[in-house]
């Protein structure tokens, strides 16, 4: 294994650590050869943490405020990057030399080790702007530089999308054209919720999908599922494609069979 390397995510909640666990489930059952990490924030409570552990390798609680003065500062100008604050907070791994980071919405289909051959700031095309990377999947060097050079950023430019993703392209401006490596597939960062726009193209390259991410305001534990069935049910009216259908299954698959048993 490849310990100065790791796979990073971040829950500031009890609700994104279930995801946060399915992830970190769904990276283990794939030949996990990297140290699989979590950060999460004070809210976390005691129990997820106690869980979380038999998942990760580590669990590290940031705490902005708590932080170096000008992370504080940063954070009392724009309270409402406080969340995009804390996704920041994964280039202080410098135990690290290098990481991918994935959102606690995400999925692994199968093993990604090829990702970290990919330099920093790697990551594949938003399905909205794809001019614009989505920053649920990136891979990324941990440096405390940066991570000054991002919180300075924020401060001075705020975000244009009040989140991660509208700071970290206008951080990383030149993704778009200055390198193809850079750019990662469309299969390691597919939105469940989109895929169906392109249909022909979901047929064509859909079933290589490593990566899915349940992107936008429907988590997957939003969902009800019936484990003798193993179906999972919609509520209200919305409608579920069949792709989305089978993500869910697996989503929901992984966390009945193996991460409800993790609270026993
Ligand atoms: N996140 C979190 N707590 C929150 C909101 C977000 O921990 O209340 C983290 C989590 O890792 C999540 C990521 O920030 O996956 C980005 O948010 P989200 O996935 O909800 O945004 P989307 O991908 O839908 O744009
Ligand atoms: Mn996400």
């Amino acid at each position: 294994t490849v310990s100065d390397q790791a796979f990073v995510t971040l829950a500031t909640n009890d609700v994104y650590c279930q995801g946060a666990l399915v992830l970190g489930q769904s990276l283990r059952n794939q030949r996990l050869t990297r140290k699989l990490v979590v950060l999460i924030t004070p809210h976390v409570s005691s129990l997820l943490r106690v869980v979380l552990s038999r998942v990760f390798d580590e669990v590290i609680e940031v705490n902005l405020i708590d932080s170096a003065d000008y992370i504080h500062l940063a954070f009392l100008n724009r309270p409402e990057l406080g969340v995009t604050l804390t996704k920041l907070h994964c280039w202080t791994l410098t135990r690290y030399s290098k990481c991918v980071f994935l959102d606690a919405d995400t999925l692994v289909l199968s093993n990604i080790d090829e990702l970290f051959e990919r330099g920093e700031f790697s990551a594949a095309p938003d399905p909205g702007w794809p001019d614009c990377f989505n920053s649920g999947v990136f891979v990324f060097q941990p440096s405390l530089e940066t991570h000054g050079l991002l919180l300075q950023h924020a401060t001075d430019h705020g975000s244009f999308d009040g989140a991660d993703q509208g700071l970290l392209n206008s951080f990383f401006s030149s993704w778009s054209t200055a390198d193809i490596h850079k750019h990662l597939p469309f299969i390691y960062n597919l939105s469940s919720n989109t895929a169906y726009t392109y249909s022909p193209a979901f047929k064509q390259f859909g079933s290589s999908a490593k990566v899915v991410h349940f992107l936008g305001s429907r988590k997957p534990w939003n969902y009800k599922y019936n484990p003798q069935t193993g179906s999972v049910l919609e509520e209200g009216s919305e409608l579920v494609t069949q792709h989305q259908a089978s993500f869910l299954k697996v989503w929901w698959g992984i966390y009945h069979g193996s991460i409800l048993p993790l609270y026993e």
